[in-house]
Order: structure tokens, then C-alpha cells, then sequence
């Protein structure tokens, strides 16, 4: 995870939507003589980052339970206030889904203007099978105005909503029996999640989601060991893709996810925000072996960032990330926990031309300067954001990382 594969004086050259060669701005002139360019003379060139673990399907921020929060309450006195996860539910109820799909579109805005290129985004605010499939329809919508990547996450087992408190497994029935179904038979997910934690679903009840994602040939991935701890070894035989929080780990944990292909994806942001002291092990499992993804948990009650920089930043501060690393678990490790690891996540040939373009001479500025924006130009598949049409090659007399470092995956 420390080798960026950095290329001085680099250039990418970029034909239809794609990367076809990748080397030095001289290796490059040769094999293409007309080709347009941008001039990324002193800027730094990386691949587009993957934000793998997003929940961008709300309608309003939750300005109360920050307040509240600041001022010590918990989470039941939030509630009583009218905040807290059941204000989302409502919303999103309410919602109709173009009013959704419109706040996912101003978020993925915001995400390419910040470098982002690849999203995982995931209901989880609606709770019914009405809402539920309303908020992947919006999913959907946005990504089809979007020239970036949206992949589709099922989250309904997120919390029990508030009409099933008194009989949790009959929500679960209704998720298993007929949400999943749904979902698969529209192709309107590409991964079943749920939320195992104390105050959501116990092990046993996640198992129940995930045996049925699987039956509908649907790939899983699981929030796990946010506030307390759950063997990820219990989750084992459905081979998930990431899971992520991972505040809560032992040493079995670590010793599991670094032999496996599992990614362990990390949600900083969600720490800071949150005011906590404590952070989860990065370093540990880093130099167990395990892969690192990075992401920003996107959502309105414990993470409202779309930036993958302020990530990094995070990551580096405060769970002593090196930038190399922290630039590795946002780029290529975020395709591994996409299962994009083949299109995304690096810059070979062959891939797609997910490139951002930052303002500074080194790429451990760009984890350095927090909380601003240095990104200078994003291309989704070829495509410039902000718009400016397409083009063919990308050069940089600066410095290209081109983040090709994770060999525990090969494409
Ligand atoms: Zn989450």
C-alpha cells in the first residue's frame, strides 16, 4: 500500500473513455503526435477516488442532532427532540423519488468536484419495501445524469424501523422475502448490506439478510464492529466484499481479513464527526496485511462529507496513515471493495479514465491542506468536470501516482 507508482513527468493518454498508454510526456508525444491536451504542468495526477461506502439517499441534514449532540445528549433524548434516524425515515417517505434522485445528483456534484469518481451509494432511509425500492430508483436516475460510476447498495436492513420495534424478525421477514426479491428481480442492487451492531441487527439477523442476498445472486458487504465487537469470521461463508467500520476488532479479526480478499474499509470521518477519542486500528491491520479501503460514509446523521481528501487527511492524522497508504485505500483498495478492480482504481491501460487532476507539486499535499479543495479537474471516463468536452491526453510535467500498489489483487 506504500507504492504509488509515481511517474515524474508523466503523461496518460486517454481514447475512448479509456487509458491506452500510460509513461513519461516524451514516451507519449511519440506514439500520439495529434492529440488534444490538458496541461498538468505542476499539478499532481491521480486516479479518481472511489468512495465505497456512501448513503447519500436523504432529504435534509440532521441540524438537531448536531446541536443536541454538542450539548451532550444522547441518542433517545435526540429522538425525543425530533431528530435522530427516524427524521430521515420520515423524509424519505415523504419524498418523491426525483426529489431523491436530485440530492444523490448535488452530492455526486460535489464528490467530482472533489476528485471522486466511483460511488457506492445505499438506501437505507426509506425502510419499507415502498420506500426502499423508491430509493434505489433515485439511485438509479442520478446515476444516468452522472458521467462518473454508481454502484447500488440494498440497505434495508439498516435500522428497525420504528411501526416493526416490537417485532424486529417480522421486518426482517418482509426484507428477506420480499425487499431483497424485489430488488434483484429489477436490478436495482448490486449488493445487499445490513447494519450489525447493538441498536440494529444482531449477528444471527444479518446472516438472515445475507443468506438472502445471496440466494438472489446478489454480492454482500456489511457494517461491523462500529460500536461493539462481532467476529467477522461469522460472516465468513458469504464471502462480503468489505466490511467496514472496524472500530471493534481482536487480534483474530486482523489475522482473518489478512487472508483474506475481504477489504477492510475504514470511515474516519465518521469518528471526527462524531467527537470521539478513538479511531479504528489502521496501522494494525496494515502491517498484519490486510487491505485498507478509505471512504467517507456519507449520510446526514454521523458523516456529512462528500470529500475524499478530508479522508485522507483523517486517515493520516489520525490513524497514522502514510499519504501513500491513505492515497492506496482511496484509489485501487475502494475498486477491491467494489469488486471494480479490473476498470477502476488505477491508471493502466485498459482501465477507464477516471483521473483527478489536484494543485500541487506532491501528492502529500493533497492530505496536508485539509478542509479545502485542490482539486483542479476531474475526468469521468474521458469526460472533463468541470465541463469542458473531452480529450486524449492528460500530461503532467509534475507528478503522476498512478497507484498501481496493491499486488494482493491482480487485473
Ligand atoms: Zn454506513
Amino acid at each position: 500500500m506504500a507504492d504509488v507508482g509515481i511517474i515524474q513527468d508523466g503523461a496518460v493518454l486517454i481514447e475512448n473513455g479509456k487509458i491506452s498508454a500510460i509513461g513519461t510526456t516524451d514516451e507519449l508525444r511519440k506514439h500520439s503526435t495529434n492529440a488534444a491536451e490538458i496541461d498538468c504542468r505542476d499539478k499532481v495526477v491521480l486516479p479518481g477516488f472511489v468512495d465505497s461506502h456512501t448513503h447519500p439517499v436523504f432529504a435534509n441534514p440532521r441540524l438537531i442532532d448536531f446541536e443536541k449532540r454538542i450539548a451532550g445528549a444522547h441518542y433517545e433524548k435526540i429522538a425525543a427532540a425530533g431528530g435522530g434516524i427516524r427524521s430521515s425515515i420520515r423524509d424519505v417517505r415523504e419524498s418523491s423519488q426525483e426529489q431523491l434522485a436530485s440530492h444523490v445528483l448535488s452530492a455526486l456534484h460535489e464528490m467530482a468536484a472533489l476528485g471522486t469518481t466511483t460511488v457506492e451509494a445505499k438506501s437505507g432511509y426509506g425502510l419499507d419495501a415502498v420506500s426502499e425500492l423508491k430509493s434505489l430508483q433515485a439511485i438509479r436516475q442520478a446515476a444516468g445524469d452522472w458521467p462518473g460510476t454508481l454502484v447500488s447498495t440494498l440497505l434495508a436492513a439498516h435500522v428497525v424501523p420504528p411501526e416493526h420495534r416490537d417485532d424486529p424478525d417480522k421486518y426482517i421477514r418482509i426484507v428477506c422475502d420480499a425487499i431483497i426479491p424485489a430488488a434483484a428481480r429489477e436490478g436495482l442492487a448490486d449488493y445487499v448490506d445490513a447494519f450489525c451492531e447493538r441498536g440494529a441487527f444482531t449477528a444471527e439477523q444479518s446472516q438472515n439478510i445475507l443468506h438472502a442476498a445471496v440466494a438472489h445472486n446478489l454480492k454482500t458487504r456489511i457494517h461491523i464492529g462500529q460500536l461493539t465487537h462481532t467476529a467477522l469470521e461469522d460472516f465468513a461463508e458469504f464471502h462480503p466484499a468489505s466490511v467496514d467500520h472496524l472500530d471493534h476488532l481482536t487480534d483474530a479479526d486482523i489475522a482473518w481479513l489478512a487472508k483474506h480478499d475481504t477489504i477492510a474499509t475504514l470511515l474516519p470521518a465518521a469518528n471526527y464527526f462524531l467527537g470521539l477519542k478513538e479511531f479504528p486500528p489502521a496501522r494494525k491491520l496494515i502491517d498484519a496485511g490486510a487491505a485498507v479501503a478509505l471512504a467517507t460514509d456519507y449520510n446526514p446523521g454521523t458523516s456529512p462529507t462528500t470529500s475524499m481528501p478530508f479522508v485522507l487527511s483523517v486517515a493520516c492524522t489520525h490513524m497514522k496513515m502514510s499519504p501513500a497508504e491513505a492515497i492506496t485505500a482511496a484509489t485501487v483498495n475502494g475498486a477491491c471493495a467494489l469488486s471494480l478492480q479490473s476498470k477502476k482504481g488505477s491508471l493502466e491501460p485498459g482501465k477507464d479514465a477516471d483521473i483527478a487532476i489536484f494543485d500541487a507539486e506532491d501528492y502529500r499535499e493533497i492530505p496536508y491542506w485539509f478542509a479545502v479543495n485542490r482539486c483542479y479537474k476531474t475526468l469521468l471516463g474521458g469526460v472533463v468536470f468541470p465541463s469542458e468536452g473531452t480529450s486524449s491526453l492528460l500530461r503532467s510535467a509534475a507528478t503522476i501516482a498512478r497507484a498501481a500498489g496493491n499486488s494482493r489483487f491482480a487485473w
